[in-house]
């Protein structure tokens, strides 16, 4: 049996979260009342993370600025917001654990988190989408559903990382879904909201792995997630190494194919903006502590595509099998088949293609150029196949038009070595010959042409049958990108259903989990202690007398006063407790590893804060007051029925000895041991 939802996978207690003063931040900031002095004092007392923060605050800078050197300056400059989301993610990183999933490449992950961190933060900058520390942010959390999901199911996500691997994207996700009902990109989105990220990180968090559509949109809230495909793939880029495989090279020379395209750079401006990338990916390892090597050049990396696709053209395959998972995703392409009017529509626009044209005669080269160019397109010629090869892996076109015979490397060969590759397998290809008998013809749609054209070709013909390819080029783009937006479309209702979900376990007023989520985590709480020996206790939360509240200033006040105490009771608490509502004005307080004595303490916290707090309404000037009653597992109940029972009738005795008190479960005196049969939410405790 498998979890199902993000609130569950929480209970297993094994989520990634961030370290020491990152919970502190976290649990400081859960409330809006918090001001930026107190996070500043938070973060000082980390000196690693101011440094990482001061790093950030200024290479965020633009010119003219001098460089910050307090954190309090660097929140003036980034706004305390910012700052605090940082804090997050970066005590994230430093809580990193060798982790128990064993084919999970822990370093890689990381090194791969920071390159997308960087490359998003520089492509915030030159596409100005959102602000680059944002986009930081974003990056360096991207795929942190993938570490959760590792760190939840060590085994069962290994078992499906050593099956797929993770160069398919598309394909990983669809089994996650299968196998835990959520995927990576999902529990990411789920953990960000869950630290009270912004909205719009964990949507583009959410959305950006499970579409590889680079296209840029005109969206600006889908602005963040493309700019996050961007960066991953120059992130995928920073972290290659003549041990990746050849497979996961190829695909990665596709992409980053489409990357420069959409990013309208030409070659220099490309390579210029990479190696800076890789630049500031090298000093961001070495300030937190992450492998990043020496960093690569991309001339580099375009070598080693170049050489893994003319291995691949060779016949060479990786020696892993080729995953099932690239079925499920041709599958789900599949059921994207497009309806008539679409095909029209990309009939009629067929737009600017690149096509390759090949023959080793120079004249006739030359003219078929001229005759391409004329129609509008972008050309590329090759004197022959082995050039052409090299050309088609170097310049992705569209379409390939090629003669047959050729003393290096034939037409058919060409074709064949294309095909071997992913890049090449999408490009339409036409090749041209004397030789139109039935077998030629055979041999030549066996090889993998997609068309052929007797010579010499009249130019009517040749270019109505290259019309007819670019047709199908066009289609093919068209699919490709009917397939993303359906892509999307899964993951957005993906989000939808778990947001739906999370709320079924939240209550609404005080947005504090339900009782639903508290009995749930109390029996998870409770058997882990169980296992492990240690202790668990709870306090039973009741405000006193709130029907006068109620009485005397009206329901809608009682509400505010309701949610006022329920903020102050997350301050109250510590980061490893946690607050539920579990009834009208009844609240449940979970402690992990504490045993009774130490949880009357935590109790005692929350009374006084409570009853020193003044809450301010326009009508209502006054305080509130708790009973509260603790039980621990050190008591020895049997079951977590008897455990709350017991904390339930200190709560009674607290009302008994005078309210706004804290009772003790083992300091009860016996006679009103089980003299009642109290119930948490009725809400007629009453202190007759
Ligand atoms: P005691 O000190 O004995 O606990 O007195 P009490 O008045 O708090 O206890 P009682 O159980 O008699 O009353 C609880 C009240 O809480 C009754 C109910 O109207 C009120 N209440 C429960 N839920 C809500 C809510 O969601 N909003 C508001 N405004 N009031 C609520
Ligand atoms: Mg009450
Ligand atoms: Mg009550």
């Amino acid at each position: 049996m498998f979890q199902t939802t993000f609130e569950e996978l929480k209970l297993s207690g094994s989520l990634p979260s961030p370290a020491g003063v990152g919970m502190k931040i976290l649990t400081l900031t859960r409330t809006e009342d918090y001001s930026a002095e107190e996070m500043g004092h938070a973060i000082m007392t980390d000196s690693s993370l101011t440094g990482r923060i001061l790093k950030l605050a200024n290479s965020a800078a633009r010119g003219g600025f001098e460089p910050a050197t307090t954190v309090s300056e660097a929140i003036m400059r980034l706004g305390s917001r910012t700052v605090r989301d940082l804090a997050l993610a970066f005590s994230l990183v430093s809580e990193r654990s060798a982790g128990t999933c064993r084919a999970y490449d822990y370093e890689l992950y990381w090194a791969r988190s920071l390159g997308r961190a960087v490359a998003a933060q520089s492509l915030s900058r030159i596409l100005n989408i959102g602000k680059p520390e944002e986009a930081y942010i974003c990056g360096l959390l991207g795929e942190v559903g993938m570490l959760a999901l590792a760190s939840v199911y060590p085994d069962k996500y290994a078992d499906i990382l050593e099956t797929n691997g993770t160069e398919n994207p598309d394909a990983l996700l669809i089994e996650e879904r299968s196998a835990f009902d959520i995927d990576h990109s999902q529990v990411g989105a789920c953990m960000m909201s869950d630290w009270g990220l912004p909205e719009s990180f964990a949507e583009a968090v959410g959305s950006f792995t499970s579409s590889r559509n680079i296209s840029r949109s005109e969206n600006q809230g889908e602005g963040m997630a493309t700019q996050l495909r961007f960066a991953q793939i120059l992130a995928e880029a920073m972290v290659v190494t003549k041990d990746s495989s050849l497979r996961s090279l190829d695909q990665l020379g596709r992409r980053i194919d489409e990357l420069t395209e959409n990013l309208e750079m030409n070659e220099s401006a490309f390579n210029r903006f990479f190696d800076t990338c890789v630049k500031e990916w090298v000093a961001w390892g070495e300030s937190l502590e992450v492998n990043t090597g020496e960093g690569v050049r991309l001339r580099e990396v375009s070598e080693l595509i170049l050489h893994a696709r003319e291995r691949i053209a060779n016949g060479e395959t990786d020696e892993v099998a080729e995953s099932k998972a690239t079925e499920v995703a041709s599958e789900q392409v599949v059921a994207t088949a497009m309806d008539e009017k679409a095909q029209e529509a990309v009939a009629m626009d067929v737009g600017r293609f690149r096509i390759l044209a090949v023959d080793d005669d120079a004249n006739a080269l030359d003219s078929l150029r001229s005759q391409l160019e004329d129609e509008g397109h972008d050309v590329y010629t090759a004197r022959g196949g082995k050039e052409a090869l090299r050309a088609a892996f170097k310049w992705s076109p569209d379409i390939v038009v090629s003669a047959w015979d050729m003393p290096d490397l034939n037409g058919l060969d060409l074709c064949r070595s294309l095909r071997r590759t992913s890049a090449g397998g999408s490009m339409y290809f036409l090749v041209m010959t004397e030789l139109a008998d039935e077998e030629s013809m055979v041999s030549a749609f066996d090889a993998g042409v997609d068309d052929f054209v007797t010579t010499p070709a009249i130019e009517r013909v040749l270019m109505a049958r290259i019309r007819s390819g670019i047709r199908v080029a066009a289609l093919q783009r068209k699919v490709e990108s009917d397939k993303q937006t359906m892509y999307r479309q899964v993951a957005e209702l993906g989000v939808m259903t778990r947001k739906l979900r999370a709320t079924s376990l939240t209550d609404p007023l005080t947005e504090l989990p339900n009782r639903r989520y508290a009995m749930k985590r109390l029996e998870s709480d409770w058997e882990n202690s169980s296992k492990t020996g240690s202790d668990f206790s709870v306090v039973m939360v009741d405000i006193d007398h709130f029907k006068s509240v109620n009485d005397n200033f009206g329901h809608d006040m009682g509400d505010l006063v309701l949610r006022a105490t329920a903020n102050l009771l997350k301050k109250a608490i510590r980061a490893s407790d946690e607050v539920c509502r579990i009834g009208g004005e009844e609240f449940l307080i979970l402690c992990k590893n504490t045993s009774e004595s130490d949880c009357s303490k935590v109790a005692e916290r929350v009374r006084l804060c409570v009853e020193r707090n003044i809450v301010r309404e326009p009508g209502f000037d006054r305080n509130v007051t708790l009973s509260l009653g603790v039980a621990g597992s050190d008591g020895g109940y049997p079951d977590t029925s008897e455990l709350l029972k017991a904390a339930d009738e200190a709560v009674y005795v607290a009302k008994d000895n005078g309210r706004n008190r804290v009772e003790r479960a083992s300091h009860m005196p016996a006679k009103t041991k089980g003299t009642q049969t109290p119930k948490a939410d009725t809400g007629t405790r009453d202190a007759a």
